[in-house]
């Protein structure tokens, strides 16, 4: 509603017109290739583990994300999640399916809000993304996922703490086909995907591949 009747302003540099106007759409930190085969990472040259990931075990497949998280990316991220702009979701499932090949024969959900956003529809950008990645798709997207217990938000944590406050964290509503799509808005220490992707594993999920819109870079630097 509010995206009708609020004057229309970029939300990276304030230009008036539509909510990410073309010049920083085109100027957004596209993800390519060589990324790490497991965790996305963009690395030098194609490896099947990478420094971030070797080591740890990870209950998803793979993950990819169409950009890297840098500040434009963060103040999207923010509008869409603290102002519900939905046409943001369209935007970002657009930038997502440029960037990404499709899945395949599977099932899309999302990573569940947590207890903050539970009340406020199209407050949560994963839900949202979910959505319009299914419809550009043309794949079933199912709520699979709940939050099975009470986990502190991330933010403030330490990876180490992230990694043991995430665990745990959700449940399958549902048996789950063998072929899941996870999606979420940003990939940032991998914790909360990690720890979703081993709910859908418990109820029967063979394969869980993550995809988020952008993903945290370690020791980011401009590389595009
Ligand atoms: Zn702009
Ligand atoms: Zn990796």
């Amino acid at each position: 509603m509010l995206d009708v009747l609020l004057p229309q302003r970029c939300l990276v540099c304030g230009a008036a017109g539509p909510q990410l106007c073309a010049g920083c759409r085109a100027a957004l930190p596209v993800l390519r290739p060589p990324v790490c085969e497991r965790c996305g990472a963009p690395t030098a040259w194609p490896v099947r583990r990478c420094n971030e990931c070797a080591g740890r075990r990870l209950a998803f497949a793979t993950a990819r994300a169409a950009v890297a998280y840098n500040e434009p990316v963060r103040l999207l991220v923010a509008g869409w999640k603290e102002r519900g702009l939905r046409r943001l979701a369209d935007e970002a499932a657009s930038l997502m399916t440029e960037r990404l090949a499709h899945p395949g024969e599977v099932v899309l959900t999302f990573v569940p809000p947590d207890g903050d956003r539970r009340l406020k529809r199209g407050y949560h950008p994963a839900e949202s993304l979910a959505a319009a990645l299914a419809v550009r798709w043309s794949l079933p997207c199912e709520p699979l996922l709940a939050r099975s217990g009470r986990s502190r938000r991330q933010r403030s944590l330490s990876l180490p703490e992230r990694r043991r406050n995430v665990a745990g964290a959700f449940r399958a509503r549902t048996e789950t086909g063998p072929r899941v799509v996870l999606v979420d808005d940003v990939y940032t220490s991998g914790a909360t995907a990690n720890a979703a992707a081993a709910a859908l594993r418990a109820a029967g999920a063979r394969h869980v591949a993550v995809v988020t819109f952008a993903r945290a870079l370690r020791g980011y630097s401009g590389r595009q």
